[in-house]
């Protein structure tokens, strides 16, 4: 079969990271082109933008939109608007209601949005979300904890409205929580804490409930020294399960349960592949919904400025 041409917007640490490496190991896609306003990669042909890239290269069938969120829209805009399918990396947008019209404008144009979480691709997240099926949920705990000036060192765009702040990794951990939980999640309550110079919060606290009521705590701090922490504790009438480790390591009652090795931008451009094969869109803005609920509801609590 054909292999997907497929471009990359936004030339950053996870394009580099991640896409460019499961694009070059994949037989599904094969990336032609990179657009991005600072950089270019060596052997493929890049551009400073979006528009000069789709002009210059029609051939483009896909683009896998890398870039930060607050260009995210405008650029995924235009490339449906093209025609192009298009892979977006979390968070999808920057608002809920930005994901919800580019959902309708792939519709009208008939290609294929992909709202990415990269983070349900982790290997142990469907095994956990298996064995939650038909479980009663006594309670929930996720504590998110890690060290953003190890992270996402110079990366200012965090710090600016729009960049979310704590719930970038944070959203990873909505991202599971909302694809394991077997009921859907309500936010009821949140406390975000905003240093003096920063446009989002580096730390924050919510209280959800399930669709039976059972409380669902999650704990987020992006000032985590030493151990980080990435985990998601669920008590069961029948035991206690644990994934870890973003969502790479499960065990059951304190027993590790052995996971299939795959790595997890592997999982995301297979199933990109499978969608793009079938003309379908996979759009889910729920973890988006409870962070922009939390920005709703949360009561703000000022805290010291941030000095990387
Ligand atoms: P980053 O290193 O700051 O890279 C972002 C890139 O976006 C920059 O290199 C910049 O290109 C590019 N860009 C900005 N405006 C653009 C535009 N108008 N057109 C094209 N490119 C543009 O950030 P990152 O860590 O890669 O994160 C990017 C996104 O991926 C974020 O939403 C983040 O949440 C997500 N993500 C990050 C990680 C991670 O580990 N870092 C993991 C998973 C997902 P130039 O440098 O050329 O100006």
């Amino acid at each position: 079969m054909a292999r997907i041409k497929i471009a990359i917007v936004g030339l950053g640490k996870i394009a580099r990271d991640q896409h460019i490496p499961s694009l070059a190991a994949s037989d599904a896609f094969e990336l032609i082109g990179v657009a991005s306003p600072h950089h270019s990669l060596e052997g493929v042909p890049s551009y400073p933008n979006v528009e000069t890239l789709l002009h210059a290269q029609p051939e483009v069938a896909a683009v896998a939109l890398c870039t930060t969120p607050q260009v995210r829209y405008d650029i995924a805009r235009f490339a449906l608007q093209q025609g192009r399918h298009v892979l977006l990396e979390k968070p999808p947008g920057v608002t809920v209601s930005e994901v919800q019209a580019l959902e309708g404008l792939a519709r009208r144009q008939g290609v294929v949005l992909f709202t990415s979480w990269h983070s349900r691709f982790a290997r142990a997240v469907e095994p956990a979300r298996t064995w939650l099926v038909g479980r009663k949920i006594l309670s929930v705990k996720v504590t998110w904890k890690e060290d953003v000036r190890h992270w996402h060192p110079g990366q200012t765009w965090i710090w600016k409205a729009g960049g979310l702040g704590v719930f970038d990794p944070g959203i990873n951990a909505l991202s599971i929580l909302t694809r394991i939980m077997p009921t859907g999640l309500a936010l009821k309550g949140a406390e975000l804490s905003f240093p003096s110079n920063c446009e989002t919060p580096i730390a924050a606290t919510l209280q959800l409930a399930d669709g039976h009521g059972v409380p669902v705590e999650v704990e987020l701090d992006f000032l985590q020294t030493g151990t980080q922490t990435w985990s998601i504790d669920v008590r069961t009438d029948t035991g206690h399960l644990s994934l870890s480790m973003g969502g790479t390591v499960l065990s059951i009652d304190g027993v590790a349960v052995t996971t299939v090795q795959q790595p997890e931008y592997a999982n995301l451009y297979a199933h990109f592949a499978e969608l793009v094969r079938h003309g379908r869109s996979d759009v889910d803005c729920s973890p988006l919904q409870l962070v922009a609920d939390a920005f709703l509801c949360a009561r703000r609590v000022d805290v010291a400025a941030f000095i990387e």
